[in-house]
């Protein structure tokens, strides 16, 4: 029997509590029995962040995507915000998520690899709103969020929530965490009496493998009769970029699935909310840490490039106090504008972090464009290489730091990034160069050596390195979880 539970037993499930969380990971015990017990006011509304996990703008039906894949968040964005272009802080997990908390660059935190942790001296959004008198919890389920990275800061609660994994699965990668998920948030919900809260949901599960469970795997390509079932897409040589285009077809039909079974829970999730009569006190906003590549460029997965299929994601806001319903935004956001733009909405002192504040678009008022501030700083170090994607609404210049060498990209002319622009002379190519300019110069030159770097981790508990391999996030620099750097 597979692991993957069909929505109607998840929602059965929705009753248990704590169902599998991880209990062990709450930090800040010691700082929640310090949190004031008057709140400067608790008719402050809660926040809902959702972060989804490998879901590209592009496979939403709300951004455009011909299949149904999103019914659910198209109609949370029927009722808030839609951002156009958001450009994620990198390609993988955790770094994205440090920029989501911090509303730093990645190269300014620093946590760019799994050999650190984000130094506990940082603001984050958690430690903020949690000093306002917010309760802060946190449920993840992706392998890449455990407290062991520094993500956990300011969370009252932090919960791991991971499903057993059956014994004839050999990754965890096939696992489906999101019915857990919610079902801890559940439980929470039911016992929690304190307002205003922050909640942080991660929701994993359209990460490879793509073995949605049914009837979203045979939902979008249900004559399929060849061998590709969604398995082993990092490990299985057959899965490449000359693999048969029926195959891929089919492989992509999978991820799908993956969206629409995801999309369900944070249907349940947006549920939840409305049935506690919380959802319309709430500012709930949904984003995904990273995209996800096909081949378009011959790579497949993540955390091996910058192009927009790894980088663009969902922004949807919804808080019908002050967010206007259905509208659409052609502004480029950028994940490290999401802890302003919260605090913003809230009330709060906007922070004084890289990131700026999205809010007054939705009084009608324009957001600073001027300089480079329209563009968006994206950042990788992978196999000893560092990338950098500057990317302007027009166009993008992707560098590779350690050979000096970039491309730039002309997005109006070709928004699928297949040829770089070859005359030095052009608009184009020109413009990119400004944007080079104050992204290095100006923009990272200002916050640079103001933040403390990421410290080092002492090794990785015993286990989590083994997960973290099946998942292909290591790439063999890491050290064993005994020794000592
Ligand atoms: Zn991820």
């Amino acid at each position: 029997m597979r692991v993957r539970f069909i929505l109607t037993v998840c929602l059965g499930l929705l009753a248990a509590f704590p169902c599998g969380c991880g209990q062990e990971d709450r930090p800040d015990q010691a700082d929640k029995a310090k949190r004031p017990d008057v709140l400067i006011d608790s008719d402050w509304p809660n926040v809902l962040l959702i972060s989804l996990d490998s879901v590209r703008a592009d496979h939403l039906g709300c951004y455009g995507y011909d299949r149904e894949t999103s019914p659910r968040i198209d109609q949370l964005a029927s009722e808030g915000a839609l951002f156009e272009t958001s450009i994620s802080a990198s390609s993988w997990t955790l770094p994205t998520h440090a920029s989501l908390f911090t509303g730093l660059a990645t190269s300014i935190h620093g946590l760019v690899d799994m050999q650190h942790q984000l130094d506990n001296s940082h603001i984050t959004l958690a430690k903020d709103l949690k000093s306002a008198g917010y309760a802060a919890v946190g449920f993840v389920s992706s392998p890449l969020l455990q407290p062991v990275f520094g993500l956990a800061q300011g969370f009252d609660g932090y919960y791991r929530c991971l499903s057993p994994v059956p014994k004839d699965e050999k990754s965890i990668a096939a696992n489906a965490t999101s019915p857990t998920v919610l079902a801890a948030v559940n439980g929470w919900l039911s016992q929690n009496t304190h307002k205003p809260f922050f909640m942080f949901v991660n929701l994993w599960d359209a990460h490879f493998d793509y073995t949605p469970p049914a009837p979203f795997d045979t939902r979008f390509d249900p004559d399929y009769r060849g061998a590709v079932n969604g398995r082993g897409f990092l490990t299985d040589p057959r899965i490449n970029k000359d693999m048969p285009e029926r195959d891929l077809e089919h492989l992509i039909a999978l991820y799908d699935g993956e969206i629409a079974w995801v999309d369900a829970h944070v249907g349940l999730l947006l549920d939840m909310f409305k049935s506690a009569g919380l959802l319309d006190t709430t500012i709930v906003v949904l984003t995904s840490s990273h995209g996800t590549a096909f081949f378009e460029h011959d790579l497949k997965g993540q955390r091996n490039a910058l192009y927009d299929e790894l980088i663009k994601v969902p922004l949807i806001i919804r808080y019908p106090q002050s967010v206007p319903a259905g509208k659409r935004y052609a502004e480029q956001a950028r994940t490290i504008d999401l802890y302003p733009t919260i605090s913003d909405l809230i009330g709060m002192a906007v922070p004084a972090v890289m990131g700026r504040s999205l809010a007054p678009l939705f009084k009608g008022e324009s957001i600073d464009t001027r300089g480079g501030i329209e563009t968006a700083l994206s950042e990788l170090v992978v196999h000893g290489q560092r990338i950098q994607a500057i990317r302007h609404p027009q166009r993008k210049t992707i560098f590779f730091l350690e050979t000096d060498g970039g491309i730039v990209f002309d997005l109006v002319a070709d928004p699928g990034e297949l040829s770089a622009v070859s005359d030095a002379e052009s608009p184009v190519v020109k413009g990119a160069r400004a944007d080079t300019v104050w992204t290095q110069k100006i923009f990272l030159a200002q916050f640079r050596g103001k933040y403390p770097p990421a410290q080092p981790l002492s090794g990785l508990p015993p286990g989590i390195l083994e997960k973290l391999n099946a998942l292909g996030y290591v790439e063999g620099q890491l050290p064993a979880p005994s020794d000592k750097p």
